[in-house]
């Protein structure tokens, strides 16, 4: 095989962000609602324009993902005290997410057979990347990770891709990218010189033609190319 070691995002590439968001979000707006006598829609909207405050504000870092802050905020903005609920409401988000998530068709097969030569390269704080590799049980398979907290910059920067490198120790030329991302993970990449593998899970139009870029519609469709 050509590539001796892989650059793999984690949301939406190994298992279904969007669902176990969905989910974990539900709950937390059913907490809210329960426990502080709101309508649904209120702590929806509250949540998402926190949510946007909070990208705007810490946009391109790692903290601008999280979802501490983005609860603090609502809570702020619904008049209620954080510091009294905002922890409570976090662990109610994240144990909900982590329950619910589904890993992709043949991920298992793919970490059995590439554990040792994966790097995750991800845009979101350390802690929750940790426990969702945990969760998943990718612990004991994979050695190695690069988040954008660590980097202090996020997809397309070269630095996360380059550290990633740096810590599978292998040169460009045997490594390739996976991940959902066209603008965040296959641009970053190919903008240092990354082969990658575009997982097109929206059947999104492609706009540019690249060799150096293989669509694929699946995680499983990888098993043609590996
Ligand atoms: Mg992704």
């Amino acid at each position: 095989m050509k590539y001796k070691g892989f650059l793999l995002d984690i949301d939406d590439t190994i298992y279904d962000y969007t669902s176990a968001n969905n989910v974990a979000l539900n709950q937390v707006v059913q907490f809210c609602k329960a426990e502080f006598n709101l309508d649904e829609n209120v702590v929806r909207n509250a949540y998402m324009q926190a949510r946007k405050k909070t990208h705007f504000i810490l946009q391109g870092t790692g903290s601008s993902h999280n979802r501490l802050l983005y609860i603090q905020k609502m809570l702020e903005d619904l008049g209620i005290n954080p510091l009294r609920y905002g922890l409570q409401i976090y662990n109610i988000y994240w144990d909900t997410f982590l329950e619910n998530m589904q890993v992709f068709p043949f991920v298992d097969e793919f970490f059995d057979k590439f554990g040792v030569q994966i790097c995750f390269v991800t845009d979101l704080t350390s802690h929750i990347q940790f426990r969702k590799i945990q969760q998943l049980g990718l612990a004991d398979k994979v050695k190695y990770m690069v988040t954008s907290e660590e980097t202090g910059h996020e997809k397309p920067h070269p630095f996360t891709f380059l550290q990633g490198l740096q810590k599978l120790n292998l040169p460009i030329e045997q490594v390739c990218m996976i991940g959902d991302s066209f603008e965040k993970d296959i641009l970053g990449a190919r903008n240092i010189g990354l082969d990658a593998f575009w997982l097109n899970l929206a059947n999104k139009k492609r706009e540019y033609n690249d060799k150096g870029i293989i669509e694929i519609l699946s995680f499983s469709d990888l098993k043609n190319y590996l």
